[in-house]
């Protein structure tokens, strides 16, 4: 199984809050370290350690944080076949995270705005049997990956987050979306979760999932509804938790070919061990724990840590994840 992931790297920084800042007010906080991000680098992480072979095409700058998002990429067995090198600094995200591990989080896309059509075309090849899209990359860029996709007899997945309202067009294009409850009602103009799946495939999505933050996740397909309740945790840091839960649930849906109740399950564990530990990259499932949720991975053998093993010559880890986070006190 071989997927192509168009989406962006960035490197994350998190600021841990006792008090959410108001316009024009100052607030204290700490240091929660420094970390591989972006969801395209982060899903498609998800779906190496899930045993998919995984071609990422992303942008990044020409400063330090270039060289440890490469390395990042490169540990997780992620190959980038077409990547884009911009003059300037690279993506970043400051993610803030309150007590109760909620988060909000402000990302640069300077360097993925720069990802072209021409990128799509010259990485796509005919081993491909997916592509999985997220809501990060230009309109243009993302509604001619999912056509050309969709021309060449992929499968496509899209988790048009951050969202806009133009997505809901390319729905006709989208054999599995991935939303969450906000995105879920801007697409679909429907509150209120499996009315919201409903009017998604009634705009051509062939199969939605919505995830529900803390109350779990529901698959809608033309068969029905399916839903299941997330994994009871101890909520550290939520960030992160969508991408986890997009690319483990894309890596089952592929091995499947369908959303069944144990992919959604899998996929809600995935992301309570995410949502239990701080940080982005470095809080999600290891290889080793996503093969003790239940499905074999045929990525390299893990390190002793339970991280997955690095490729020839890839023995370090480049991100500096700072200090531990202090997201509980
Ligand atoms: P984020 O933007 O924080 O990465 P999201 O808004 O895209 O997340 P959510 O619906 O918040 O997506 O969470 C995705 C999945 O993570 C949920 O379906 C659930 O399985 C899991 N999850 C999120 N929050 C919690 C929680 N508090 N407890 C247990 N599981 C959670």
């Amino acid at each position: 199984m071989r997927v192509l992931v168009i989406g962006n790297a960035a490197v994350d920084e998190t600021l841990a809050l006792a008090d959410w800042p108001a316009p024009g007010v100052s607030v204290l906080a700490s240091p929660g370290g420094h970390d591989l991000g972006g969801k395209g680098a982060n899903q498609a992480a998800m779906l190496a350690r899930c045993g998919v072979r995984v071609d990422l095409v992303t942008a990044i700058g020409s400063d330090d944080a270039a060289t440890r998002i490469r390395e990042c990429l490169a540990v997780d067995g992620i190959a980038t076949p077409q990547l884009r090198l911009c003059e300037g600094p690279s993506d970043r995200s400051v993610i803030l995270v309150s007590r109760d591990g909620e988060n909000a989080i402000v990302t640069t896309t300077d360097c993925a705005d720069r990802i072209d059509p021409g990128d799509v075309d010259r990485a796509l090849t005919a081993d491909h049997h997916a592509l999985l899209v997220q809501g990060n990359l230009s309109e243009r860029v993302t509604e001619h990956a999912l056509r050309k996709a969709k021309a060449r007899g992929l499968k496509t997945a899209f988790n048009p987050s951050p969202v806009r309202a133009s997505f809901s067009g390319l729905l006709p294009l989208v054999d599995l979306l991935v939303v969450n409850a906000h995105e879920a009602h801007a697409l679909s103009g429907v509150a209120g979760s499996p009315d919201a799946a409903r009017a998604l495939l009634a705009r051509g999505a062939k199969t939605a999932v919505i995830t529900l933050g803390a109350e779990g996740a529901l698959s809608h397909t033309e068969e029905g509804v399916i839903d299941v309740p997330a994994k009871a945790v101890t909520v550290r840091d939520t960030a992160g938790a969508g991408d986890t839960f997009a690319g483990v649930l894309v890596a089952g849906w592929l091995e499947r070919s369908r959303v069944t109740a144990s992919e959604l399950e899998r996929a809600t564990s995935a992301a309570a061990i995410t949502v239990g530990r701080p940080g982005t990259r470095s809080s999600f499932p290891t290889r080793d724990e996503l093969r003790a949720l239940g499905r074999p991975s045929s990525g390299p053998r893990s390190t002793p840590d339970g991280r997955p093993g690095a490729p020839p010559g890839e023995g370090k880890k480049m991100i500096d994840s700072g200090p531990p986070a202090k997201l509980a006190p």
